[in-house]
């Protein structure tokens, strides 16, 4: 008595294969390497992601082009403009974490690249009070610096040298702030991280 073996064709005939997965979706060339801005809802800013992932998530339409490239990405029947900066279509909760990761790049950016001493353009990171005087690696404590300043300083005060900063080091806060840490922030993205085209000092 031969049965069918059935062992995974227990749904369907097999000869009609009508069975499309919504989740396939046109996949961008490896080439598009570009990175995305992905706000919230609520337009905030949540995170940086591969230009390609954005793509992903228009498609799905689980996110809206805000802002996009020249750029056209060719799928099988889609054509769709790099998204620069994607909006969320649903608000997501995130847990962002109480304070910003102190880095160099995160100290340049909120000094405007320039040496909070002498407006020069800034090379280097400076410990206001020095770390060998227990100055502590702490936004209020650190500023960007130029290569000279931080040479002349050395282990000095400022009060021994009759230097004064322009004002006292913050520490930044706010979602934008996230996302500097470890990348290059696209001249596109500033208007939705809030940030100044320039900074001058
Ligand atoms: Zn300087």
């Amino acid at each position: 008595m031969p049965r069918h073996a059935s062992r995974s064709s227990s749904a369907g005939h097999p000869g009609s294969r009508r069975d499309h997965a919504p989740s396939v979706l046109p996949v961008p060339s490896p080439g598009t390497t570009a990175a995305t801005l992905l706000l919230n809802a609520t337009y905030e800013p949540l995170c940086v992601v591969s230009s390609r992932r954005a793509i992903v998530l228009v498609l799905a339409e689980k996110a809206e082009p805000v802002d996009s490239a020249p750029d056209v990405v060719h799928a099988e029947t889609i054509s769709l403009p790099v998204p620069v900066v994607a909006r969320l279509t649903r608000y997501v909760r995130v847990p962002f974490p109480a304070s910003v990761p102190l880095s160099r790049r995160a100290v340049f950016t909120r000094d405007g690249q320039t040496c909070v001493y002498c407006g020069g353009s800034a090379t280097s990171i400076d410990h206001v009070v020095p770390r060998s005087r227990g100055g502590t690696h702490t936004w209020d404590n650190v500023v960007a610096a130029c290569r000279r300043c931080n040479h002349t300083k050395a282990d000095r005060s400022l009060a021994e040298l009759g230097w004064a900063l322009p004002h006292a080091p913050h520490t930044p806060s706010g979602a934008a702030w996230r996302l500097l840490g470890a990348r290059t922030v696209d001249p596109r993205w500033r208007e939705w991280l809030g940030m100044p085209e320039s900074v001058s000092a």
